[in-house]
C-alpha cells in the first residue's frame, strides 16, 4: 500500500547526462534538443560569460557549448560581457547589466532570466548565476529569436525536485528549472556527543562500524552539497521516513531503551501504527532532537526534509498518552515538529515537512490501517494538520501531494493545499510509477499537471513552490530523464512552472520535437496525449481504484481492499457508481471500451511515426506499447467482470440470479487465458532507453504479476451465486471453464438450519 519513494535513488550508478545525450542524439532525450539544431544553423561560435564567473554561469556556458556543437575554447571570459556582440551569446548578471538595459533587468522577477536578441548576437541575462542554467536547460525558447526582448519568470518562486543520482546537478537544475534539492545525505549516527550514555550501550563493533561509516558519509556529503551550491541551488537532506525509530536505527533504539526503558510506547491493539516510543517521555524527544541534530550536522545541507505518513511510530497508547491526547496524531504531529525544528533551527538550517493523507481508513489483514487525514471516515487532511499550521513556526516549508488519494491516475485534487498559512506551501507531483503505472507503459500526465498546477498556484501563490519527484517505483536500472516516453512528464512539469498557461497540446508538441525526428514528432505527440485518458480508464473503473503499484490484484478480497482503500468516490454521494446493477456494468464496459479504442488510436499513430522513427525508437515503442495493449485487454476483462461478480453477489443476497450473465464471464475468462501468455514479451538483448541495461539484464525483471488466478476466482463465485439458484442443469455447458465451487452445508450446517 505504501511507498518510500525517498530511497528510490540511493542504488543507481552514476551515469553522465550529457554524454548519454551526446551519444544517443538520434535517440532522443531531455537536454539534447539542440544537437540537430545546431548542425542546421551553426548561428553562434562563441559563449562568453564573465571573468571569474559563478560555477553556476560557467556550467551553463558549457551546457550551452555543448548543445551547440562548439568546443570548451569558445566559452571566453570577458569583463564587460554586458553587450550583445554578433555571434556570440553574452551570459550576465541583472546587478551588472546597467547601461541602457534597465528594462530588460526589470523585466526579471524571482530568480528568471530574459533574453536580448539583436544584431546577430544573443544576451541572456539572470537574476542569479543559477538563472542562466535555467535559461540554458531550455534553449528551444530563446535561441531562435533574432529580435526583440523575451522575459521568462518562475511561477513559483520555489521548486522543488528530488535529487536524481544519475545525473549531475546542474544537468537537473537546468532540465527541471528547480532551485532546492532534496536529496539522501546519509548520516551515521552514533549520539557519541549527543547522547554518551546510549551510545556506551552500543557493542564496541556497533561503535567502530559507525565512527568509519560518519568519517565516509561526512566526505561524500560534502562533495555532493558543493555540487549543489556550485549550482547556486539549496539542498534539503532527506531524514529517515516517517518517525519510527527503530526503523531509524535498530541499535540506537535498543542502545537507548536500555537506558531509558520509561520511553517505550504501547501500541494500540490491531493498530497498522506502532509504537516505537511513547511521545509522552522527555526521553523519546532528547533522543529524537539529537537523532535530527546529528543528521543535520552530517549532512551539512541547507536543511532537512522530513515525512509524515503511515510510520508515524509514536502510536502510544499508555495511561500518559490517552491522558495528556499524545494518543491522537494531530497532537503526535504538532510534538514530532516542534521538537525537530528546535533541533535544526539553533543551526540555522531550514524544516521542509511533507504532509501525506491518503486512502480509506481499512483493515489490512489483521491491523487497521487509521488513513488519518482522507477526511472519509476519518478526520479532515486539516484538521489532522491543524496543530502544526497553527502552532509551529511559520517558517517551516509545508509540502502536500496535489493528489487527495496517492496511487491512483487522474485522483481528485489535495484538500489541504492552501490552507496552511502562514507556511510557504509547496504542492508536490510524485511522478514516480505509483500514480500513473509503473512506467513500463506510456504514462502521461501533463494534463492533469496543467489543470492541477494552475489550481495550487491559485491557491499557495506564487511564493509558495512546486516539486516533482522523477522516477520508477518498484524498478530498477531506470532512468525517468532518459524514458522516450515518459520523459513527458517531467517535461510538462517544468513548462507549466514556468508558465501556467503553457498549453498541453503545445508542451507534448514541444517535448515530441525535442525527443524524435521531425516527421515523427506529431504522431508521437499525438500518441502521449492520448495514452493519457487510456491509462486513466485502465486503472481507474469508473474513478475507483486499482493497486498502489498498478499491478493485478490476486484475489478478490484484495481487489475489494484496494477498491475501498484508493477510492477518490468513497463519498456517499458517489455510492451510485459502486451499486451492484447492470446499469454500472454497462457503464464499466462502455468505458473499457473506450480504454482500448484509445490505445488502438495510440498504436495507429505509432504506425504513422514508424517510417520516421529509428529502428531503436521504434522497436522499443512497439514493445511498450503492446504490453500497454496486454495488459489493458486483461485488466478490462476482470475489472468488468468484478462487476458482474458484484451484481450476481447482490443478486444472490436476494434470492434470485441472473443466468444471462454466464456468457460474458466465460468469453472475459477465455480472453484473459489467451492474454495472460502474451503479457510482458520481449527480447532479453533490447535495450530501452529508460534503463541502464538490455532488458534481460535488469535486476527487477517487467512484470505486473498474473490476472489468471483473480479471473478464476471471479468466474467460480459468479458460476456459484449463479448455481445455487437455477442448479446444476440449467447453466449451458458451453460457457462453462472451471469447476464450480459450491459451498455444500455440512451435516452440521444443515441441522443448525
Ligand atoms: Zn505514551
Amino acid at each position: 500500500m505504501t511507498t518510500e519513494s525517498t530511497s528510490l535513488f540511493s542504488s543507481l550508478t552514476r551515469r553522465s547526462f550529457l554524454k548519454t545525450a551526446s551519444s544517443v542524439a538520434a535517440a532522443g532525450a531531455l537536454g539534447d534538443s539542440l544537437d540537430l539544431l545546431a548542425q542546421a544553423a551553426p548561428k553562434y561560435t562563441a559563449i562568453l560569460i564573465p571573468a571569474g564567473a559563478h560555477p553556476a554561469m560557467r556550467s551553463a556556458a558549457e551546457m550551452l557549448a555543448k548543445k551547440l556543437g562548439l568546443s570548451a575554447d569558445a566559452i571566453h571570459e570577458s569583463s564587460g560581457a554586458t553587450s550583445v556582440s554578433r555571434g556570440a551569446i553574452v551570459l550576465a548578471l541583472k546587478n551588472v547589466v546597467t547601461d541602457g538595459r534597465g528594462a530588460l533587468a526589470s523585466a526579471i522577477a524571482r530568480d528568471g532570466y530574459a533574453v536580448l536578441a539583436e544584431n546577430g548576437g544573443v544576451m541572456v541575462v539572470g537574476a542569479r548565476p543559477r538563472s542562466l542554467l535555467f535559461a540554458a536547460g531550455e534553449t528551444h525558447h530563446w535561441l531562435d529569436r533574432a529580435t526583440g526582448t523575451w522575459p521568462r519568470n518562475p511561477e513559483f518562486a520555489m521548486r522543488f525536485a528530488a535529487h536524481h543520482a544519475d545525473h549531475s546537478v546542474a544537468e537537473q537544475v537546468a532540465i527541471l528549472g528547480a532551485n532546492s534539492f532534496i536529496a539522501q545525505l546519509h548520516a551515521s549516527v552514533s549520539l557519541k556527543d549527543e547522547m554518551p550514555e546510549v551510545y556506551a550501550k552500543l557493542s564496541p563493533a556497533v561503535q567502530q562500524r559507525l565512527a568509519a561509516a560518519e568519517a565516509d558519509d561526512m566526505k561524500r556529503n560534502a562533495t555532493l552539497v558543493k555540487e549543489f551550491h556550485d549550482a547556486d541551488v539549496e539542498v534539503f537532506a532527506d531524514l529517515p521516513y516517517g518517525n519510527n525509530f527503530s526503523r531509524w536505527s535498530e541499535d540506537l533504539y535498543n542502545a537507548f531503551l536500555a537506558v531509558y526503558p520509561s520511553a517505550k510506547g504501547v501500541p494500540e491493539e490491531h493498530s497498522w501504527e506502532r509504537a516505537a516510543l511513547c511521545p509522552s517521555d522527555p526521553a523519546t524527544w532528547k533522543l529524537f532532537e539529537a537523532y535530527v541534530r546529528e543528521c543535520a550536522r552530517q549532512s551539512q545541507a541547507d536543511g532537512v526534509a522530513c515525512t509524515f505518513w503511515d510510520q508515524f511510530g509514536i502510536f502510544c497508547h499508555d495511561e500518559r498518552c490517552r491522558k495528556n491526547g499524545l494518543d491522537q496524531f494531530k497532537n503526535e504531529l504538532q510534538a514530532a515538529i516542534t521538537h525537530y525544528y528546535a533541533a535544526v533551527q539553533p543551526m540555522g538550517k531550514k524544516l521542509h515537512l511533507r504532509t501525506w493523507s491518503s486512502g480509506c481508513p481499512h483493515w489490512l489483514g489483521a491491523d487497521y490501517v487509521h488513513a488519518p487525514g482522507y477526511s472519509n471516515f476519518s478526520q479532515s487532511h486539516y484538521e489532522l494538520w491543524s496543530r502544526v499550521i497553527n502552532e509551529t513556526p511559520k517558517e517551516i516549508l509545508i509540502q502536500t501531494k496535489v493528489y487527495h488519494s496517492d496511487c491512483e491516475p487522474d485522483p481528485r485534487f489535495s484538500t489541504l493545499l492552501g490552507h496552511c498559512k502562514p507556511h510557504p506551501e509547496i504542492v508536490e507531483y510524485q511522478m514516480v510509477g505509483q500514480t500513473i503505472g509503473r512506467h513500463y507503459f506510456p504514462a502521461a500526465t501533463a494534463a492533469y499537471t496543467a489543470w492541477t498546477m494552475k489550481k495550487a498556484h491559485e491557491l499557495i501563490g506564487a511564493a509558495g513552490g512546486a516539486e516533482i519527484t522523477p522516477g520508477g517505483t518498484m524498478q530498477s536500472n531506470y532512468d525517468m530523464y532518459a524514458d522516450l516516453l515518459n520523459s513527458v512528464d517531467i517535461f510538462a512539469w517544468r513548462e507549466l512552472t514556468w508558465n501556467l498557461n503553457a498549453s498541453v497540446a503545445q508542451i507534448y508538441a514541444d517535448w515530441a520535437a525535442q525527443m524524435y525526428p521531425a516527421q515523427a514528432a506529431p504522431h508521437m505527440a499525438k500518441a502521449m496525449l492520448l495514452s493519457e485518458e487510456a491509462a486513466n480508464l485502465c486503472w481507474s473503473p469508473l474513478g475507483h481504484g486499482s493497486s498502489t503499484n498498478s499491478d493485478f490484484a490476486n484475489d478478490i478480497e484484495r481487489r475489494e481492499t484496494l477498491l475501498r482503500y484508493t477510492n477518490r468516490y468513497y463519498l456517499p454521494e458517489y455510492a451510485k457508481f459502486l451499486e451492484p446493477t447492470k446499469e454500472n456494468i454497462a457503464r464499466i464496459v462502455a468505458e473499457k471500451q473506450k480504454c482500448l479504442a484509445g490505445i488502438d488510436a495510440m498504436l495507429a499513430e505509432l504506425e504513422a511515426a514508424k517510417p520516421h522513427l529509428t529502428e531503436a525508437q521504434a522497436a522499443e515503442i512497439s514493445t511498450r506499447f503492446d504490453w500497454f495493449r496486454e495488459f489493458a485487454i486483461c485488466n478490462t476483462a476482470l475489472d468488468v467482470s468484478l462487476w458482474r461478480f458484484r451484481y450476481l453477489r447482490a443478486q444472490a443476497a436476494m434470492l434470485t440470479t441472473d443466468p444471462a450473465e454466464i456468457k460474458p464471464l466465460a468469453e472475459a475468462f477465455d480472453t484473459v487465458t489467451q492474454h495472460a501468455p502474451k503479457l510482458f514479451h520481449y527480447d532479453p538483448a533490447q535495450k530501452f532507453t529508460c534503463y541502464d541495461a538490455p532488458l534481460g539484464q535488469l535486476r527487477t525483471k517487467p512484470n505486473l504479476g498474473s490476472p489468471l488466478r483473480l479471473m478464476h476466482e471471479i468466474y467460480t463465485r459468479s458460476l456459484a451465486f449463479m448455481e445455487a439458484s437455477v442448479g446444476p442443469d440449467y447453466l449451458p455447458k458451453e460457457f462453462l471453464r472451471a469447476e464450480v465451487q459450491i459451498n455444500i452445508p455440512t451435516e452440521s450446517q444443515r441441522q443448525r438450519m
